[in-house]
């Protein structure tokens, strides 16, 4: 029997586990499908407060499990297929192996969503990003595009036009899912372009570097090229929650549901960083959303002695 078992090794699992096993708790942090969360898909962190030269993702993360195993944190890894949250201990099932635990903490996190062309996903931190607020500030001076009709899309337009020379703003559609007003605010921005209806046929990175987008009209198929240092995909993410769907409280598109931070409708179940959160989306916010969901799941213990 487990105290706490924590799913997902993102930064929001590995604080929790850091806060958690500092408490003697022995937690047990499983992986989950892509370990060390989104952090471990990009390249240079410079907002994450003290490291003023900046520091790695994957080496921050690394820094962060290393911290949680030196207290005693023990890890599997493998992704969570089922879970029992109908009486306590809970029971979480990955792989062969089923653990039951007296509290959960999910930290599964949110994936963001890519186009699927060839070649994207080795592009990250190449010139493709899924960060705006991670990654603009590498695009000084640089045209760039970005990818996506809704709000997310809009408002990284207008946030990476504080640094790059040009932004071109791809969408799919002539109708925007966005609010008006993040439309306009975009369309009244000067170093904003829209191009629509345009879907993006190739990224090309020539020396392993974004350089430009192979477009095709959406509808003429007419091609058009844009050349650009750095794509940012702005079409959503997908939290990763379907596990827990019909057993925890969960928004229209899947974020969970929390009140004071951390604790859900089941007593005893807490949840941290993204998968709970599709406003801040942030290391530092992860962060600290992991040690309040592991100091909720250390009162609760306390308080549930039996
Ligand atoms: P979203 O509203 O779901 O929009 C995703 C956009 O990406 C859509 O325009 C969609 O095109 C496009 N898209 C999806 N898959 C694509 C693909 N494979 N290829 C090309 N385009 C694709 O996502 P979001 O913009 O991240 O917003 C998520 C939620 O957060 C929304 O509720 C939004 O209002 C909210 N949000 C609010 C703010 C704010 O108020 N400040 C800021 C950001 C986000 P189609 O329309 O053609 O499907």
């Amino acid at each position: 029997m487990e105290n706490v078992v924590i799913i997902g090794s993102g930064c929001a699992g590995l604080t929790a586990a850091i806060y958690a096993a500092r408490a003697n708790l022995k937690p047990l942090v499983i992986d989950g499908h892509e370990p060390g969360g989104q952090l471990s898909l990009t390249t240079h962190v410079e907002n994450f407060p003290g490291f003023p030269e900046g520091i790695l993702g994957p080496e921050l993360i690394e820094n962060m499990r290393k911290q949680a195993e030196k207290f005693g944190t023990q890890f599997k890894a493998g992704t969570v297929s089922e879970v029992d949250l109908t009486g306590r201990p809970f029971k979480v099932k990955s792989g062969d192996a089923t653990y039951e635990t007296r509290t959960l903490i999910v930290a599964a996190g949110a994936t963001a969503r890519l186009l699927g062309l060839q070649g994207e996903k080795e592009l990250i931190g190449k010139g493709v990003s899924t960060c705006a607020t991670c990654d603009g500030y590498f695009f000084r001076g640089k045209p760039i595009a970005v990818v996506g009709g809704g709000d997310s899309a809009m408002e990284e337009a207008n946030f990476l036009s504080r640094y790059a020379s040009k932004v071109y703003l791809i969408h799919r559609r002539e109708e925007f899912r966005a609010s008006k007003i993040m439309i306009d605010r975009a369309k009244a921005n000067p170093k904003v372009e829209f191009l629509v209806p345009y879907t993006v046929d190739t990224i090309h990175a020539p020396k392993d570097l974004v350089t430009g987008l192979h477009l095709l009209h959406a509808k003429t198929g007419e091609p058009k090229t844009v050349d650009v240092d750095g794509v940012f995909v702005a079409i959503g993410h997908e939290p990763n929650s379907t596990v827990f769907r019909g057993k925890l409280d969960m928004d229209e598109n899947g974020y969970l549901l929390a009140k004071h931070g951390s604790i859900t409708k089941v007593p005893g179940v807490f949840v941290a960083g993204d998968v709970q959160d599709h406003r801040y989306r942030q290391a530092v916010t992860a962060a600290g959303s992991g040690c309040m969901a592991a100091i909720d799941a250390e009162k609760f213990l306390e308080e549930h002695k039996d």
